[in-house]
């Protein structure tokens, strides 16, 4: 079976040619089964979310090459990205980034109508999602009146709606306190083992990042075995 995600000789220069070039990428390069869980531990300003927004086709290489599901999609143009980005991949990141005015819920469910489905059977996922993360007394809550790690919760089970191949998480729980952070951590984990979703999961934590199947570093703009 082909690779999830498979990131081939990435180089990003931001600013090329210009006197405030950095060269943040020099030919990264990572391979995730499905299934697999995978850390990505890095200081901050290493590339981290640089490598996540082009694996996520949120941002294009300066050179190199994306593959998802054994597909390279480097070339895609904006229509066939966004399609799928939608239905393939999961991102999340330090912060929820849930939109204000909608409850938990229907964060959730929008998504999915985004992606095509019916109202009904979108709703059952998201009550579904919600209830599997502990917060399904929170559903009707909009994400203001939900502590942080509820927030984070709800923004895990809306990157989950569309079942995605691949997920793609920044910090996941950089924002929260450690037992929160741990507690948080341990419902995405079981989410994601329960799914059978492959993950990129870029954390300080060395902790959490022992917790998934493969460490890796990404040290000066090249992705190497993690310690
Ligand atoms: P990390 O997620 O590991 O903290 P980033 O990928 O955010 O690292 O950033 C890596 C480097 O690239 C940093 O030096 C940052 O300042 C620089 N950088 C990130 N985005 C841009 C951008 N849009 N333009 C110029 N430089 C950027």
């Amino acid at each position: 079976m082909s690779e999830v995600l498979k990131l081939e000789k990435i180089e990003k220069v931001y600013n090329r040619g210009e006197p405030g070039e950095v060269s943040v990428l020099k030919g990264a390069e990572i391979a995730i089964e499905p299934g697999e869980v995978v850390a990505m531990v890095a200081p901050s300003g290493a590339g981290k979310s640089t490598l996540l927004h082009i694996a996520g086709l949120l941002d294009t290489p300066s050179s190199g090459r994306v593959f998802i599901g054994g597909e390279d999609v480097t070339e895609l143009g904006d229509r066939r990205r966004t399609a799928l980005r939608r239905s393939r991949i999961g991102f999340i990141y330090q912060f929820h980034h849930l939109l204000p005015e909608f409850s938990a819920v229907e964060n959730i469910i929008l998504p999915q109508l985004a992606n095509g489905a019916g109202q009904t059977e979108a709703r059952e996922r998201a009550e579904m999602l919600l209830d599997r993360v502990g917060v399904a007394h929170r559903a009707d809550h909009r994400p203001a009146e939900l502590s942080g790690g509820e927030q984070q919760r709800v923004a895990f089970c809306r990157a989950l709606a569309n079942a995605p191949d691949l997920l793609l998480a920044d910090e996941p729980t950089g924002n929260l306190d450690p037992d929160t952070s741990d507690r948080v951590f341990g419902a995405l984990m079981e989410l994601v083992r329960d799914t059978g979703l492959s993950a990129l999961i870029a954390t300080h934590n060395i902790a959490l990042a022992n917790r998934m199947d493969r460490v890796v570093a990404l040290d000066a703009g090249v992705v190497t075995l993690g310690k």
